[in-house]
């Protein structure tokens, strides 16, 4: 997989050589590029913002930085600016806008619809996505809109709160959708009974030693009873999501007999 991020703070998208995530670039198993928006002005002062029209508080991002930057991760095509900078960007074409299948462009934004697990699996499977680190009030709508007509525009909200920008909230989609490729995660068992993996919480966890301070690991678990212990997780899982997150259990399908017992 292919994922361009555009930001006005490249460095914020350092933590994505770390870890899992970093292994798999360097595997080979996602190519991960990050921009500079400021690489897309012509002023002096790299200006990206403006102020908005109508008045109120903040700045408002403009418009031609963005398209400019958009053009270049297709690679150089102008997608219908009229401006003569565009040829900085000195690539040649490469009609990737023509492709069957449009780039995924995600643009952070509090007014998106919510990002979750099912969104996760979907994008993972993608070949390109871009990510647009929205900053101050956020883009422009016109460079949003014009946007729809080269990509499968998706704005994406990651929670019901507002942040400074929107790399945090790039970084935890691109987190969230890359262990979920093939090769990334060294076991992907791991991925099959996760929170949120099927509907439901994940089961409370335990490791060695068996007894610490006064508590003592369930003890099912050290039966070896196969069948047991996943007749308990699945229980624990069932009673945890209907303690903490009912509008989960409501989005089920029908539960059998012994489940509805023990949520009920
Ligand atoms: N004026 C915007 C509004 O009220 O919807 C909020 C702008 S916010 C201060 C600046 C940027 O942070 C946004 O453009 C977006 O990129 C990012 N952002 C903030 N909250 C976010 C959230 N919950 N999910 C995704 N991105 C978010």
């Amino acid at each position: 997989m292919k994922i361009d991020v555009v930001s006005i703070f490249p460095e914020y998208l350092a933590g994505l050589q770390l870890s899992l995530i970093g292994k798999a670039v360097d595997q080979g198993l996602l190519h991960m590029n990050v921009h500079d928006l400021r690489d897309f002005t012509f002023d002096r002062h790299n200006t990206v913002d403006d102020s908005p029209y109508g008045g109120g508080a903040g700045m408002v991002m403009k418009a031609e930085p963005w398209a400019l930057a958009l053009e270049h991760i297709l690679g150089g095509e102008s997608l219908g600016t009229t401006v003569d900078e565009q040829t900085v960007t000195g690539n040649s074409v490469d009609a990737e806008s023509d492709a069957a299948v449009k780039p995924i462009l995600i643009v952070p934004s509090p007014a998106g619809p919510v990002f979750n697990q099912r969104i996760a699996e979907e994008l993972s499977g993608a070949e390109h996505l871009i990510f647009a680190c929205g900053r101050y009030e956020g883009i422009d709508q016109r460079v949003i809109d014009w946007s729809a007509d080269h990509f499968d525009l998706r704005p994406m909200s990651i929670g019901d709160y507002v942040l400074n920008g929107g790399e945090v909230a790039s970084m935890v989609m691109i987190e969230a959708v890359s262990r979920l490729i093939p090769g990334v995660i060294g076991n992907p068992e791991s991925l099959t009974e996760e929170s949120h993996e099927d509907g439901l919480l994940e089961y409370p966890i335990y490791t060695k030693p068996s007894s610490w301070r006064d508590r003592e690991v369930p003890e099912i678990l050290l039966s070896g009873n196969h069948g047991a212990i996943a007749r308990w997780r699945r229980d624990r899982r069932l009673e945890r999501t209907a303690e903490v997150r009912p509008d989960l259990l409501a989005e089920l399908p029908s539960l059998d007999k012994h489940d509805r017992a023990v949520v009920e």
